[in-house]
């Protein structure tokens, strides 16, 4: 017997959470958190340690009610980002099983513990990209790499006695990354080859009719935008997300480009630049200076001031306009910076459409715009596979099932309609929900 029991992210995005069971053996794939929901409900993004109850009842992270926790032998996230791993700290002790990820991915983890005084009751197994594991006599688990907008992201292969399972949730296909090499093709292709029985795949752009482009697009576009424009005497602001260590790369390069010193401010930055110096992915602090906390900001903010504001590129929070993150202090006055006609913010991110952000920004840019700053939106490319990209994967891999994830109602209609122009019946095709579970048949 083997089934697929969707917990979080079925039906809506965020909070991704997906429960395997393979006759007695329960494996959970990503423990996400809701982030919308999340600070609605706490008005804080800080995973502070609150009620499971109360999260799961305003939607905040998954629903486990209906897990059978004791049967569950594996955690499974695929990638550090926080829809992906932010429940763990919550729901992780109703478990007996460990919690199997990258080393990039339990880097993380053990940051977000540290910041906020967790301790975790399951231990963090580190399996690498391409690596395998036998998780019971006749489950193995296998991560396969995968590229994505945080380092590595993995796909990850559930080989049983009735057949192998493959979750990609969340994944991009990119042939030049940044950091990192490019998706593990051969392996993918070995695994249709094989027989791949179902594929949960991150639908999130299946609507859209393109291939999504190269992390090495964004650089250029960065590259156009910080070499190609008139900035001599004038400040300059990045911010992109914390978690984005390919594109904080490439800003650091451009920056030294520019000949202009480097700084990272904020705490959410550092917590991911340090994760991924801890495990010795990237070393920023050679190229670059990295401030978390508020009082030593404003001092270097300060020193900024004083000795030419031309001399430095600011990296720092705020890309959604977040009220506590350093571009809106520096907005507000709040800290010791005064920006001015025709110093520059770039927006190396698009605008993630909930209210809540779509407000931020908007009441953000309100305020640079009246200082007379140059705004720069949506130097960005995505981190999702578009609908070019899923028909490449379902190619490569010929699922028998397959399983929209990641997605609203209309993104997965999106997905089942690609699956129909690719030859699969509808009976093939399973649009759930959260707390629906289907049985996979060979
Ligand atoms: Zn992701």
């Amino acid at each position: 017997m083997m089934s697929i029991t969707a917990v979080g992210g079925y039906g809506e995005v965020g909070r991704n959470c997906t429960l395997l069971r393979v006759d007695d053996v329960g494996i959970i794939l990503d423990m996400g958190i809701h982030l919308d929901h999340y600070i609605e409900y706490t008005n804080d993004e800080d995973l502070t340690f609150l009620d499971p109850a109360e999260l799961t009842k305003v939607g905040a992270i998954p629903d486990i009610r209906q897990v059978d926790k004791k049967k569950v032998k594996a955690i499974i996230p695929t990638h550090a980002h926080l829809d992906h791993i932010g429940a763990i700290p919550f729901l992780e002790r109703q478990f007996d099983a460990p919690i199997i990820c990258t080393p990039y991915t339990g880097a993380v983890i053990g940051a977000i513990c540290k910041n906020e005084k967790i301790k975790l009751r399951n231990k963090v197994r580190i399996l690498n990209g391409n690596a395998h594991l036998k998780l019971t006599e006749d489950i193995r688990v296998e991560f396969v790499h995968m590229t994505h907008s945080i380092p590595q992201t993995v796909a990850v292969a559930i080989h049983t006695k009735y057949g192998t399972v493959v979750y990609a949730n969340d994944f991009k296909l990119d042939n030049y990354p940044v950091i990192g090499k490019k998706p593990n093709y051969e392996r993918l292709r070995q695994l249709g080859r094989e027989g791949v029985l179902a594929l949960m795949i991150d639908s999130l752009y299946a609507a859209e009719e393109r291939k999504c482009p190269s992390e090495t697009v964004a650089k250029d576009m960065l590259n156009d935008v910080l070499l190609g424009i008139q900035n001599t005497g004038k400040a300059i602001i990045v911010t992109t997300f914390s978690s984005h260590i390919a594109r904080l790369k490439s800003i650091i390069e451009l920056g030294r480009q520019l000949n202009r010193k480097v700084v990272l401010l904020g705490r959410s930055l550092a917590k991911y630049v340090f994760a991924a110096q801890d495990i010795n992915l990237v070393n920023f602090s050679a190229q670059s200076h990295i401030i978390p906390y508020s009082k030593q900001v404003k001092r270097i903010l300060r020193e900024i001031e004083k000795k030419g504001k031309e001399k430095y590129l600011i990296v720092c929070t705020g890309h959604q306009g977040e009220p506590k993150a350093v571009l809106a202090k520096i907005a507000d006055g709040i800290y010791p910076f005064k920006l001015g006609y025709e110093d520059s913010v770039i927006f190396s991110c698009a605008v993630i459409p909930s209210p809540i952000n779509i407000k931020n920004r908007r009441v953000l840019e309100e305020k640079l715009k009246a200082k007379g700053i140059r705004i720069f939106k949506d130097i960005h490319v995505s981190g999702h596979a578009a609908r070019e990209d899923h028909h490449e994967l379902i190619n490569m891999l010929r699922p028998k099932h397959l399983i929209p994830a990641h997605c609203t109602p209309e993104m997965g209609k999106a997905m089942a309609s690609l699956g129909r122009e690719m030859g699969y019946e509808h009976k093939n095709i399973h649009l759930i929900v959260n707390h629906d579970t289907i049985s996979l048949k060979a």
